[in-house]
């Protein structure tokens, strides 16, 4: 195997696979058509390829032997969604073709999600879910039960114990422990997180949330009297604006190609493909207003400026691989901006009452949230650790329910599944987010959003690409480790601090 031309070709594949997704997504191309490039390049995801990178890993030291561990887990990843592409486009397709009947009328599943989560009356609710459920349950999980026997088996077959070991050696940390830290969390928040959710369902729904049901929920979460803050026509300039105050000037930044335009077909939520680390990246946007969108937008902003912001003279492996909690901290740590109280007066203009209510709201939504993917990974921990599948919808239920109070019924336990635990991620990127604040916020104070120099220490190491994990930044900060605590102290504080 040729380790160079390996790169390269990696490199270009990456790059055309994005612009497809770009083109596709951004509503410029009807159809997505990632097969052909996949087979161009079908010779970068054999099993001999994932094997001769396993063992240059034994074999190396220093940085070959940390780049070599990136790109086994790029060529083994494609190994294992190319043998498997068949069996999850049907899935896919499947439910883009799924229809739901609501007051006599058909609506796509898709779809059905968004009208559950503005019913306001419960039953109505439960009644979409429960027909969603149906749909889970008798079409789609027989295909994800032989989608994921067959990867347990394959993890066999790469030489690993299980599906568990094949990932915590594919992303490099170790997920029980991880598992550990969310303990703590989930211990630590569990009072504060009943008293309060209780609180929001009574005052919103009129119910309590011992009874209630995860689609209760996305009711909730959708939160339509706050719309008024987050208008549709200011979300451009708002973000476009904020950059320019930490010194990011978007307009004449030439390698981030800001799609804006309303488009049929185009998505509505925003997202980011970096097609060239870091000379095209493009950042696709269709404002429909709102918090989540407003969010959603500084998220992808963030992945945005993280990446185009590489330097030009790293290797491959480290523009483009790596560990994604790096990423996705730095997506956070401009999505999180949604929670200062500093930034929703000056930004967004919200007065003293309303960011408070605001901050209150949105901090047991990400309470919520941590609580939930401290379950997904215990689950999902379970799920993987042995062969077959048989069993696991009753644990997958019971965990949810547990840590979410609210109740999660078992049909999901296949579908609400992060493929290779990109759970454990988002679970480190919150927290090396939180750290991340941490160290901002003590350098260049709460308003550090209109400050330069904190632009200028962003840029820094945004620079780095994803060559060092969240552990070696937070290292170089005067950090000793991820620490579970600064995130257990931002969630319990953002809740608390009204009253
Ligand atoms: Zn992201």
């Amino acid at each position: 195997m040729d380790i160079n031309l390996y790169r390269k070709d990696a490199e270009d594949f990456l790059g055309k696979v994005d612009k497809e997704y770009y083109l596709h997504y951004s509503g410029r191309k009807t159809e997505l058509n990632l097969d052909e490039i996949y087979k161009q390049y079908d010779h970068l995801f054999s099993f001999e390829n994932s094997q001769y990178l396993k063992n240059l890993i034994d074999s190396t030291e220093g940085d070959n032997k940390k780049k070599a561990g990136f790109l086994f887990q790029f060529c083994t990843e494609g190994y294992l969604s190319k043998k498997y592409q068949k069996i999850s486009d049907k899935i896919a397709n499947d439910e883009a073709m799924a229809k739901i009947n609501i007051d006599d009328q058909d609506y796509a599943f898709r779809y059905s999600g968004i009208i559950l989560s503005n019913e306001p009356d419960k039953n109505k609710r439960e009644s979409i879910d429960s027909k969603r459920r149906k749909i889970i349950a008798d079409v789609f999980n027989p295909d994800f039960k032989i989608y994921w026997q067959s990867l347990h088996k394959e993890a066999k077959g790469l030489g690993f114990d299980n599906y568990v070991s094949l990932f915590m050696q594919l992303k490099g940390y170790d997920f029980y422990s991880l598992d550990k830290s969310m303990d703590k969390l989930v211990l630590e928040t569990n009072d504060i997180y009943e008293e309060h959710m209780d609180r929001l369902f009574n005052k919103k729904m009129g119910i309590g949330i011992h009874g209630s049901k995860a689609c209760d929920f996305a009711f909730i979460k959708r939160a339509k009297e706050f719309d008024v803050f987050f208008k549709k026509e200011n979300l451009v300039s708002i973000f476009k604006e904020n950059m320019r105050l930490l010194g990011v000037d978007l307009d004449s930044q030439q390698n981030v190609i800001m799609d804006v335009e309303e488009r049929e077909n185009k998505s509505p939520r925003a997202f980011c493909c970096p097609a060239k680390v870091p000379s095209e990246i493009y950042l696709v946007v269709m404002p429909s207003g709102g918090q989540d969108d407003y969010g959603a937008m500084f998220h992808e902003g963030g992945h945005a400026e993280h990446f185009a912001n590489v330097s030009s003279k790293l290797d491959f492996e480290y523009r483009y691989l790596g560990d994604n909690s790096i990423t996705e901290g730095f997506a956070f740590c401009l999505e999180n901006l949604t929670y200062e109280k500093a930034w929703l007066s000056s930004i967004i203009g919200m007065d003293e009452n309303a960011a408070g209510e605001y901050v209150y709201f949105l901090g047991l939504i990400n309470l919520f949230f941590l609580r939930r993917y401290a379950g997904k990974l215990k689950y999902e921990l379970n799920l993987h650790k042995e062969a077959g599948v048989n069993n696991k919808d009753s644990l997958y239920s019971e965990i949810l329910t547990k840590n979410l109070i609210m109740k999660y019924y078992p049909e999901n336990y296949l579908k609400d599944v992060d493929e290779g635990f990109y759970c454990t991620s988002y679970i480190r990127a919150w927290m090396f987010e939180a750290q991340l604040k941490d160290y901002i916020f003590n350098k260049f104070g709460t308003e550090w959003f209109k400050s330069k120099k904190a632009g200028d220490f962003l840029k820094e190491i945004w620079g780095y690409g994803q060559k060092y994990s969240p552990e070696e930044i937070l290292d170089f900060l005067g950090y000793k480790s991820l620490d579970i605590n600064y995130l257990i102290s931002n969630a319990v504080n953002l809740i608390k601090r009204k009253k």
